[in-house]
C-alpha cells in the first residue's frame, strides 16, 4: 500500500520569525502522528531555521524550487546542494506558478527533476490544467504532456524516488477544489500513463498527491480515493491546526 504524504507549500509567505514559531507548533502538533509522510515547504531564507527546529521530528523540509546548475552565473538561483546544506530532502518543482509568472517549461521542469534525483533531494512535481484547458476538454492531453515532458527519460528506479503532484490551475488558491471524484479520475489517467511508461510495479508504488484548495472540510474525503495519495496544501498550511488535521486525515489513508 501507498503511504500518504502530506506537504505544504507555504509559497512567499512567513519572515523567518514566522517561520519557526509556524514549525515549533507543527513539531509539538504532529510529533505523534504516524503512517503518513510529512513535509513543509517554506521559502528559502527561512529553510535553515525551520530545518534546524523539524531536526529530529518526523517532518520533512523542502524547497519551492531550485536551477538544475550545480552553481555559476545565475543570478536569484539555488542549486540542489545549497538546499541539501540548507536542510531539505524534497523539492517541489513545476509548480503551476513558476509554469506561469516564471515562464517555466516543461523542458527546464525536466531537467531540475534529473539533478534533483542525482543529488538526492526527492522532487514533487507537479502537473494540472488550466480552466480554459479543462473547459475545451483538454485535461488528459496537458496533464499527459506535462508529466511526459518531466519524467519521460528517467529510468524505472529514478521515477520511484519521485512524487506526482496533481494541480489543477483553476483550483489552486480558489477555494475551489477539483471534487474527490473529478480529481481521482486524473490521478487513474495519471497512474495508466505511468504503466505506459514503466510498467506496473512503476505505475503502482509511485505516489500522486491532490493539490488545489486542499482545507481539513475536504482532505478526508479527497484522500479516500483509490489513486490520490496525499496533498500538496498551499493557504491551508500556513496555519498549524489546519495543516494538522490535514495530516491527519492523510494518517488515516487506506488507498492504494
Ligand atoms: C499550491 O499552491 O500548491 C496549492 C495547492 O495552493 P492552495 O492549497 O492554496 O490552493
Amino acid at each position: 500500500m501507498r503511504k500518504a504524504i502530506v506537504a505544504g507549500n507555504w509559497k512567499m509567505n512567513k519572515t523567518l520569525d514566522e517561520a519557526i514559531a509556524l514549525a515549533r507548533s507543527l513539531r509539538d502538533l504532529l510529533d505523534a502522528v504516524h503512517h503518513v509522510d510529512m513535509v513543509v515547504c517554506p521559502p528559502y531564507p527561512t529553510l535553515s531555521g525551520v530545518s534546524e527546529i523539524l531536526k529530529g521530528s518526523p517532518i520533512g523540509v523542502g524547497a519551492q524550487n531550485m536551477h538544475w546548475e550545480s552553481q555559476g552565473a545565475y543570478t536569484g538561483e539555488v542549486s540542489a546542494k545549497m538546499l541539501l546544506t540548507a536542510g531539505c530532502q524534497y523539492v517541489i518543482l513545476g509548480h503551476s506558478e513558476r509554469r506561469l509568472h516564471f515562464g517555466e517549461t516543461d523542458d527546464g521542469v525536466r531537467k531540475k527533476v534529473v539533478a534533483a534525483l542525482k543529488s538526492g533531494l526527492v522532487p514533487i512535481i507537479c502537473v494540472g490544467e488550466r480552466l480554459d484547458e479543462r473547459e475545451a476538454g483538454r485535461t488528459e492531453q496537458v496533464v499527459a504532456k506535462q508529466l511526459r515532458g518531466a519524467v519521460g527519460g528517467l529510468s524505472a528506479e529514478e521515477l520511484l524516488r519521485g512524487i506526482i503532484a496533481y494541480e489543477p490551475v483553476w483550483a489552486i488558491g480558489t477555494g475551489r477544489a477539483a471534487t474527490p471524484e473529478m480529481a481521482n479520475e486524473v490521478h487513474t489517467f495519471l497512474r495508466r500513463l505511468l504503466r505506459e511508461l514503466h510498467g506496473e510495479g512503476v505505475a503502482s508504488a509511485v505516489r500522486i498527491q491532490y493539490g488545489g484548495s486542499v482545507t481539513e472540510e475536504n482532505a478526508a474525503s479527497l484522500l479516500r480515493q483509490s489513486d490520490i495519495d496525499g496533498a500538496l496544501v498551499g493557504g491551508a498550511s500556513l496555519k498549524a491546526e489546519s495543516f494538522a488535521a490535514i495530516v491527519r486525515a492523510g494518517s488515516e489513508h487506506t488507498g492504494g
